[in-house]
């Protein structure tokens, strides 16, 4: 049975998932849906393929993930060309999206030894007989569930994590973009045709929530807020720990002392590039008084000339359009001026960039992620009300500052786990950076040695090298010996610094 097709909503049809799509509704591919059953074999599969990928060493591991680090970077056209058409995002989003995968594939396997390999510890006076040894081992397999928006870089960012680490992966990509998910899962076993060490299974929500329960030793989640909550709430039953990155509300800043069109040229950019489909993406501007007016000028002017179908693609997931067109309704019913585009903006499966001013604190456009090409510009007295209006959410993700003087330290002050000063999103692109949000963000980290250690739990080991002068952990120690640790313990630590 052929059901009627909706461009860009994926079809099951007789236990195969139907990709397509947004705006020409031409078939992207097919996969088949994982069943419970399915889901829980991979997971036992997973578990032998990472023992295997264990036993390959921090140096066998680095050496196969290079390699398809490097397989990425010679097929990037197909790639960029199969993410446009299961994602319909212009290449040029699609190529740089790959381009940030790429440095997070490189920087993990190359830093997972020092940050996670075994390390004798410092000495500690009073078991001054005891080495300390620490190392981190993984978990065995580690779910992976990734969103729609940037199908390539976000489920990236985990999985080489967690690859590096030591682990196996099982790896639930979301049902608008599992083509472009198991051209992932393809390439790695080209250079790892040993072992399923990296797997997809494809399906609804459902089929992530069963992954959740089938096994596995940590979930890695990117997603909204909400669907995060279910995520954390399917992992609970087993003890499973979780990573939650989740949506954001992204303000940023722009003092006194800014270069204008600098400013206006990252808002623009970082609002509107993956036509505002992206976590990190920035959706509230707010700029002091004595550079609002050219600031918002240089704004709609830069915006203004932004084409649909051109630099901006269509709205992946169609049923995002109707928030995005109530979002916009709510900031101008409630007073807010749209300066460029408005409610004639959304012409599904396209959004034309909006920028809005005199947006009130209470609408959806500022309290609520929008998800779309569209900006509110706030005027602020100064840096300090910008401040506390940009922490006025529960969201907590990234944030950027345009300034000189007080930049970094209104970054300090900004409630997000990232902030980029003088530019925006750049931290998503830096290897060595943790990646991760505050409050209704999420929690735990990707990338970086934090990202790296999220997927391994630490081990510490003692080794007693010689018998103990003061000893404390047996029945035999005398009360003479036992006046002699209160003495040195006095003698150490007894003092006010
Ligand atoms: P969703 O939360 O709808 O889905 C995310 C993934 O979770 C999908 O694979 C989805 O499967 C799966 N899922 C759905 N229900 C369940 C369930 N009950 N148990 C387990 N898994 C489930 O997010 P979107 O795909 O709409 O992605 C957009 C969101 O992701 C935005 O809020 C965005 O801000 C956020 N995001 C956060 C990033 C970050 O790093 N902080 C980066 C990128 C995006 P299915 O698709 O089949 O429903």
């Amino acid at each position: 049975m052929t059901a009627t097709r909706v461009p860009g909503v994926p079809a099951i049809e007789d236990g195969v998932l139907i990709s397509t799509n947004p705006a020409t509704g031409e078939e992207a591919g097919r996969v088949p849906v994982a069943s419970a059953e399915a889901t829980v074999a991979a997971v036992r599969k997973a578990r032998e393929a990472g023992a295997w990928w264990q036993a390959l060493g921090y140096d066998g591991r680095k050496d196969r993930m290079l390699r398809w680090r490097s397989l990425l970077v010679q097929r990037i056209d197909e790639l960029a060309q199969l993410t446009s058409l299961e994602t319909g995002k212009p290449n040029a989003d699609a190529i740089m999206e790959i381009v940030a995968a790429v440095e997070h594939l490189d920087w993990a396997p190359r830093h997972a030894k020092k940050v996670l390999g075994p390390r004798r510890t410092r000495t500690r006076v009073l078991l001054a007989e005891h080495t300390g040894h620490l190392e981190y081992q993984p978990y065995g397999v580690v779910g992976v569930i990734g969103p729609w928006n940037y199908p390539i870089v976000t489920p990236i960012g985990p999985i080489s994590g967690a690859l590096a680490a030591g682990n196996a992966v099982v790896f639930k990509p979301s049902e608008y973009t599992p083509i472009v998910g198991q051209w992932l899962v393809d390439t790695f076993a080209e250079v790892v045709p040993e072992q399923p060490v990296l797997q997809a299974v494809h399906g609804l929500g459902d089929v992530g929530a069963a992954l959740c329960r089938s096994g596995v030793g940590k979930v890695a989640f990117t997603g909204s807020t909400a669907t995060g909550k279910k995520v954390m709430a399917a992992c609970a039953k087993n003890l499973v720990p979780v990573v939650i990155e989740a949506g954001g509300k992204d303000a940023l800043i722009v003092d006194a002392d800014a270069d204008i069109p600098a400013a206006a040229d990252a808002a623009v950019w970082g609002g509107m590039t993956n036509a505002g489909q992206t976590c990190i993406g920035i959706e509230r501007v707010y700029a002091v008084a004595p550079v609002y007016d050219s600031l918002v000028k240089e704004i709609v002017a830069r915006a203004g000339k932004l084409r649909t179908g051109e630099e901006i693609g269509p709205i992946t997931m169609p049923k995002q359009i109707d928030i995005i067109r109530e979002h916009i309704d709510d900031a101008l019913a409630k007073g807010g001026t749209a300066v460029l585009g408005g409610a004639g903006a959304v012409q599904p499966p396209f959004v034309a960039p909006t920028v809005l001013v005199d947006v009130p604190a209470d609408s959806s456009e500022i309290r609520d992620e929008t998800f779309g090409p569209t900006l509110t510009i706030t005027k602020v007295a100064d840096a300090d009300e910008a401040i506390r209006l940009a922490n006025d959410t529960a969201y907590g993700l990234g944030g950027a500052v345009f300034g000189k003087r007080n930049a970094i330290r209104i970054a300090r002050r900004l409630r997000s786990g990232m902030v980029s000063v003088n530019s925006t999103l750049t931290f998503v692109g830096m290897g060595n950076l943790p990646f991760g949000g505050v409050g209704d963000s999420g929690f735990g980290r990707i990338h970086g040695e934090d990202g790296l250690r999220e997927f391994a739990r630490p081990k510490s080991i003692t080794v007693r090298r010689a018998k103990s002068l003061l000893p404390s952990t047996t029945f035999d120690r005398t009360p003479g010996q036992i006046r002699q640790i209160v003495k040195a313990v006095k003698l150490l630590y007894g003092r006010r610094s």
